[in-house]
Parts: structure tokens; sequence; C-alpha cells
């Protein structure tokens, strides 16, 4: 097999998966971080100032609170500044943390203006304004209310936040808290984190770079190593091994390979023994045919009905052979579909058990069919027929020195069961799975079967499980054998 070269190794493939995660990400930083920082802060500090507000509104009228006390607690906190007046404009607690705040030196008329704009808003009023940088510069002379407007010169601008709040007091009179705070320009920040992030994309490509080499090696290696068992696999080495050693999924796989080439080793076994038993069975009639048949051609004596029944018998054995090897590669093969109708099993095992008559006969065989009444089902009858014979003919082939083979047919739940049961050797625990397999065959010393290839019970698990019917085997080493199998009753 040729190597792919179109396709992309995993190193690449991960890498690449590794530098869109890694885009991804900084996009989001390149987002938040500088496109969005400025309006992200804004509204973080406008959300904060309305917060203050509201808290200083809830603890009003609370006679418990230290209400200077918290004005400057808040005010420290969130770096603004604050002032709670009464209506007249004369301050009732400020807290003043930057120096240059714009409400501590506001004339009454513009305090007044910001009461009306928070009257006509229902209360509340938020103004953002570009004003200069007052930073230490001026000072108001009046630390209790507001007197005069001192405009600061314009040294770079910066936005100030100015919150108005009015609240009515239990006894009716009203109070106003007004809130400042400055936003400071982010712009420097920006450009910092900016460079950052082209050193921080810089540094994370080459990482991810690292890392894909890193993760590939990690996970192409087993793959690699069981690729080049695989290829081994191909060449007909079925002893190859697959180390099923590293990740869970690999491993299984490598697992799964092995039992695949154990089951192929095992069948090339199995094909290597049927050849030699094959030659060897197909051998021994065809030397008996030619043999016979050449002293019947030669001495006219000899030309007798027995010696020419060994022919007619050598010739069968032949055809039945060359028919289980036929039968069974067709059933492998999927051409034999299931031809099913509805028949009396009953009176189909009594057909095929008359065509032993003879045996019984000549050899003292006993065969006894034990059954309640007749029984109709619904299978493919010459399969079926074709299963009872085999078991038959092993059941015969086996059975002890007693020469008794019996049927047995019992209905249950809607359902038929038929036992093959003979008294012969058994057959051992181990092998009883094996059994089944194409060519097996347990004792190769054993006597030679009537029909012996090894294909017997094969094809019967092959019919019977194209019929999903249920199957099975019971014996006991010197005891005998049970061989079953189950169909649905009509
Ligand atoms: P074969 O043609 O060799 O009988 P089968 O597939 O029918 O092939 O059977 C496989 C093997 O199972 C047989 O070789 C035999 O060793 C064993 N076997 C099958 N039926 C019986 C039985 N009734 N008693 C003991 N051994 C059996």
């Amino acid at each position: 097999m040729k190597p792919n070269h179109k396709r992309l190794s995993i190193k690449w493939r991960l890498f690449i998966y590794l530098s869109i995660f890694v885009a991804a990400t900084l996009l989001l930083l390149w987002l938040f971080q500088v496109v969005l920082l400025d309006s992200f802060y804004k509204a973080i500090k406008v959300e904060n100032i309305k917060f203050s507000a509201d808290n200083i509104a809830k603890n009003i009228d609370d006679t418990n609170t230290n209400l200077q006390e918290l004005v400057k607690k808040i005010a420290q906190n969130n770096d603004m500044c604050i002032i709670v007046a009464d209506e007249t404009g004369k301050w009732l607690y400020s807290a003043e943390v930057m120096p240059g705040c714009t409400i501590h030196r506001m004339s009454l008329r513009e305090f007044f203006s910001f009461v009306e704009h928070a009257q006509s808003k229902g209360g509340t009023y938020l103004e953002q304004s570009k004003i200069g940088n007052m930073k230490g510069e001026y000072h108001n002379n009046n630390n209790d209310r507001f007197s005069r407007i001192i405009h600061p010169p314009d040294r770079g601008m910066v936005e100030s936040i100015i919150y108005t709040k009015l609240v009515t007091q239990k006894d009716g009179t009203k109070i106003v808290i007004l809130l400042n705070a400055i936003i400071t320009p982010v712009n420097a920040t920006v450009q910092t984190i900016r460079v950052q992030l082209i050193f921080v994309t810089i540094i994370m490509l080459a990482f991810a770079l690292i890392l894909a080499l890193i993760i590939s090696r990690k996970i192409s290696k087993p793959i690699i190593k069981i690729n080049n068992s695989s290829k081994e696999l191909a060449t007909g080495n079925y002893n190859v091994h697959f180390d099923s050693s590293g990740y869970k999924e690999i491993g299984e796989l490598g697992e799964t390979l092995n039992y695949a080439a154990d089951e192929l080793s095992k069948t090339e076994n199995l094909r290597k023994e049927l050849i030699a038993n094959i030659s060897h069975d197909l051998r021994t009639p065809l030397t008996l045919i030619t043999g016979y048949t050449e002293i019947m051609r030669d001495l006219p004596g000899e030309n007798t009905p027995e010696n020419l029944q060994i022919v007619i018998d050598e010739a069968k054995r032949l055809q039945t052979l060359v028919n289980d090897m036929l039968d069974i590669s067709k059933l492998r093969s999927g051409v034999n579909e299931l031809n099913i109708s509805e028949y009396n099993l009953t009176e189909s095992v009594r057909n095929i058990l008359k065509r032993y008559a003879k045996l019984i006969e000549q050899n003292g065989y006993t065969i006894k069919y034990i059954y309640d009444s007749d029984v109709i089902v619904k299978a493919d009858e010459i399969k079926i027929s074709q299963v009872i014979y085999n078991l038959m003919n092993n059941a015969i082939t086996y059975t002890g020195k007693d020469k008794l083979v019996i049927v047995c047919q019992s209905i249950e739940s809607g359902k038929v069961k038929l036992e093959i049961i003979d008294t012969g050797e058994g057959i051992p625990q181990n092998k009883l799975k094996d059994i089944w397999e194409r060519y097996y065959k347990v004792d190769k010393e054993h006597i030679r079967a009537q029909i012996g290839t090894g294909l017997g019970l094969s094809i019967v698990k092959t019919i019977l499980e194209m019929h999903n019917a249920p199957y099975g085997v019971q014996s006991d080493i010197g005891q005998g054998s049970i061989f079953w199998f189950e169909l649905e009753t009509k």
C-alpha cells in the first residue's frame, strides 16, 4: 500500500488547530483589552458612581450610620468626590479625594442647575463632560458651601462624570447627593497592552508549534508502531504482535488487531490442516475406486455386487465431501438466501430418520425419536434438514458401543427444541467452543467419520445463525453429547 502524501500529518494538523485556538484567544484579548477597554472602563465607572449614590441614599435616614464616615469611605474606596447638600446648597457631608474636583468648585448657580436637571429627569442626572486637567491647582476658599466658579486652565483633556441624585427624607426635606469621578484616559495603557499582545502572539505561536510537535509525536508513535505491524500482517505474518500499550483507543485497536491476527492465524492453520485432511480424504476413496474398478476390469470373476458396492460407497463419500465444501462456501459467501416456509418439523424429522433405516438394519444402530405431537415451524426446510442430517451423522459416528442415538423434541413457551443425543466419548469442555469452527476436528486420530470433513458443525452454525435460532452443545466426557437447537413454532 502506498502512503497517501496528499493528507496532512498529525503534526501539521495539530499545529493548525492549535494556531486557530491561539488566534481566537488572542483576538478575544485584543477585542477586550484594546478595542473595548475604554468603553468597558467608562461603563464600570458609571455603574460604580450610581451604586455609590444609591448606597448613600439608602443610609440617609438611618440614624445609626455615621454618614460622614460612610461618605468618606465610599469616596476613598472609589476614588471619587462626594457632596451631600440640602436644598439651599448647604453642604451636610463632603469628601474631597481628588485635587481639583469639579463639584467642590461649583457655583451655587451651577448647583441649582444640576438639581433642576435631576428633578426634570425623575430624580437622577448624569453628566459626562471633558474638562481641563486640574491637578492640585485650585483652592476653594469656602469649604462648606458652593461659592464661585473657578475654571482651570486647559492642560490636557480629562473626562469627568458628575452624578446628581435627589432624595426626599422622612421629614419631607430634600437632600442632594453629588458625586464626581474622573475617567483617566486609557490610551497609554492600551498602547502598552498592544505591544505586549504582539509579544504574546509570537510566543504563543511558537509554543503552539512546540506543543503540536510534542503531542503529535506522543499520539503518532503508537499509531506508527501499529501501522508497521499491520504491514507485516498484510504480508502474511500472522504471528505479528500489536503493541496495545499507550492511550486507551490505541490500546483497544491493538487488542482488536491482535485478536484479528490470532483469528487469521487460526483460520490459516485450519486451512493448512484442511488441505492435508482433504487431500487424504479425497485420496483414500479415489485409490479404492481406481483399485476396485481396475480389478473388476482385469479379473472378470471380481465383478461382484460387493465390490461394486464398495465403489459406490466410496464415490458417495467423495460426493458428500465435495458437497459439504460447496455448501459451506456458498453459505459463507451469502449466495444462499433463506427460503422460509411453514412446515411440519416432526414429519420432516421422521422422513430424515427413515433414511437411516439401512444403517439400523445392517449395523445394529438404535435411533429413537421422542416427541409428543407434530409441530409446525416457520423456517427453511431444506437447510434445517441439513442441520439435522449433520447432527445425526455426527451422533451416529461418535456414539458409544450401544450404538444408540436419541432425537428428542420438546415444546416450551412458543419454541420447539430438538436435541440429538448420543452416548459416545463426549467432547472435552475446552474444545466445545472450537468444534463449531470450520475444519475443526477434536481428535485427528479419531475413528474416521462417515462424512468427516470438519465442516459439518460449521454448516450447522451458519444455518442456525441465519435463522436467529439458539443452539448449543452439552457434553460430558464418557457420557456422550447433546447437540440442540430451538425454532419458533407457528
Ligand atoms: P466432522 O465432519 O469432523 O464430524 P464437524 O464439524 O461435524 O466435523 O465436527 C467437528 C468435530 O467435533 C468433530 O471432528 C468431532 O471431533 C467433534 N464432534 C462433533 N459431534 C460430536 C459428537 N456427537 N460427539 C463427539 N464429538 C463430536
